[in-house]
């Protein structure tokens, strides 16, 4: 195949000799993430559990030692050169100074004391959270999650923000990205959203529940059905695996070595089968990259919210359409049987099922994105200094309560669910949501007719249309260009959550 041919041939595309000498001086730091990536991929999978306390030292000196590579006089210099050189570039080399000096930024800015305390706390907090969440009791997470918004002001202070220090949080997850950007799309989307779910409430053909939902699969039989939807859509085996990890994810080691994981939990078939479905969407993200832009800082996809555009609209747009249930039926007859019962119409319903409910990860597309609203609200006033860490459960049940009319019983419903707080990871909510809203942009804006999923109809053929589309207008580009950038590029518009309104109101409102 061509496409290996040219992995790692970036000279094709960086042509300046400064810029040459920047990506052979990151080579190192390239394959420490490399490194890192596996190790990370292995402590999910298969690393016999006491491993962990080892792992995660090789871990944290590895993570030190790339941050002093990166910012070694070497590359500073040499980015300092291509940055005088920068009016003459061509997109990719612009790309490349954008990549690395926003890296050297963030590094520079952040003192060693303040990541080490930050990482030291983060790593003791998960462990508390795990105890919180099973005692169901927010008092025992309480004075971590106190420390982790302190450091998190912290660290807003020092990567600098404009307005408000939740900016910088946020720009660290999706470059770019601000709070009147976030704002715009939860006016929109809110409100139409709760439209949109009272109808489906009111008139009941998505069903709240399915009678699918309680059946059992036979695990072995199950495997076979997602390896067969991997085959439909095309997943290279020669360059990607599916394994089973207790939380389900994509890891990449490199363009020609990514991997994703689905969990199997033994009823209700569609969990399994759409965290793969999800799953393989952010794998052909890195799949698809130019294969020249291998082993350079412009491989891999350029951010959190671009990537989750990709697997929601692969989930979602794709996945839970009619003309996918029609495609996949006969492989659930085939290997899980109990299927046939079934009619297509009622597998489709039965994947489509909405509800208002209390887990994030529970949440169907509708209801989906008013718990990232809730989490983004919180974390806003947390960090703006509006709102004490004491005052969480309450404001979550209240706000639960108001956008959907359901109550947590106790804390591990409520504000205990996620890991994410845990991690320290503050501002990484809102890019699901941007994801959500990309998705609906792309499905309107890149295909024509705005219908990518009646090219499943056409069985293989079509989804390597799909496929083909994606990679020209979005994958092939790596981190070359900036989000927001990308986005118009690829859509010929800023991001617009009209599209998803438009989305939701034509696959909920008219059928
Ligand atoms: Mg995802």
């Amino acid at each position: 195949m061509v496409a290996l041919e040219v992995l790692g041939r970036y000279e094709d595309l960086i042509r300046d000799d400064v810029a040459r000498r920047l990506v052979e001086k990151l080579k190192v730091v390239w394959a420490l993430h490399h490194a890192m990536s596996l190790m990370g991929w292995d402590s999910e999978t298969y690393m016999p559990k006491l491993g962990s306390r080892e792992r995660a030292v090789a871990s944290a000196e590895l993570s030190v030692l790339s941050q002093k590579l990166y910012l070694s006089s070497e590359v500073r210099e040499l980015l300092a050169e291509a940055e005088r050189r920068v009016e003459d570039y061509n997109d990719y080399e612009r790309g490349l100074v954008r990549v690395v000096s926003r890296e050297v930024r963030i590094l520079e800015r952040l003192p060693p004391e303040h990541v080490y305390e930050f990482s030291k706390l983060t790593q003791e907090a998960v462990h508390v959270w795990v105890q919180a969440k099973e005692k169901a009791d927010f008092n025992i997470f309480k004075p971590y999650l106190e420390r982790i918004v302190e450091l998190s002001r912290k660290t807003a202070e020092y990567l600098g923000y404009e307005e408000h220090p939740y900016n910088a949080l946020l720009d660290l997850y999706e470059e770019g990205l601000r709070i009147r950007d976030v704002d715009a799309v939860f006016d929109t989307i809110i409100p139409a959203s709760k439209r949109v779910l009272d109808r489906i409430l009111e008139e009941g053909y998505y069903p709240q529940h399915h009678p699918l939902e309680d059946v059992e699969y036979d695990r072995g039989a199950m495997e076979k059905v997602n390896r067969e939807v991997l085959d439909l859509l095309g997943y290279p085996w020669d360059r990607a695996r599916l394994d089973v990890s207790p939380h389900p994810f994509t890891t990449n080691m490199g363009v020609f070595d990514v991997r994703i994981t689905t969990r199997y939990e033994g009823r209700d078939f569609k969990n399994t089968l759409y965290s793969v479905v999800h799953e393989f969407g952010h794998a052909l993200y890195e799949l698809q990259v130019d294969p020249r832009l291998a082993m350079t800082p412009l491989a891999g996809g350029v951010s959190l919210g671009v990537h989750e555009s990709q697997s929601r609209f692969w989930e979602n747009i794709i996945g839970r359409s009619m003309a996918f249930a029609e495609t996949v039926k006969p492989l659930l007859d085939k290997h899980l049987g109990f299927t046939r019962e079934y009619s297509v119409e009622d597998i489709y319903r039965y994947v489509n099922t909405v509800r208002p409910s209390l887990i994030r990860v529970e949440a169907d597309e509708v209801t989906y994105n008013f718990h990232i609203y809730l989490r983004y609200t919180i974390e806003k006033k947390l960090i703006g200094g509006e709102l004490r860490v004491d005052e969480i459960p309450q404001v979550w049940a209240d706000m639960m309560e108001e956008l959907l009319g359901v109550r947590p019983r106790n804390d591990a419903e409520g504000p205990l669910q996620d890991i994410h707080w845990s991690h320290g990871t503050i501002g990484y909510f809102p890019t699901y949501t941007i994801g959500n809203v990309l998705s609906a942009q792309i499905k309107y804006t890149v295909f024509p007719g705005g219908a990518p999923e009646e090219l499943v109809r056409e069985g293989r053929e079509g989804i390597e249309k799909i496929k083909e589309t994606l990679k020209e207008k979005i994958h092939r580009y790596g981190s070359t260009y900036a989000p927001k950038q990308l986005v118009e590029k690829a859509t010929g518009e800023p991001l617009n959550p009209e599209h998803f309104v438009r989305y939701l109101e034509s696959k909920y409102l008219k059928h």
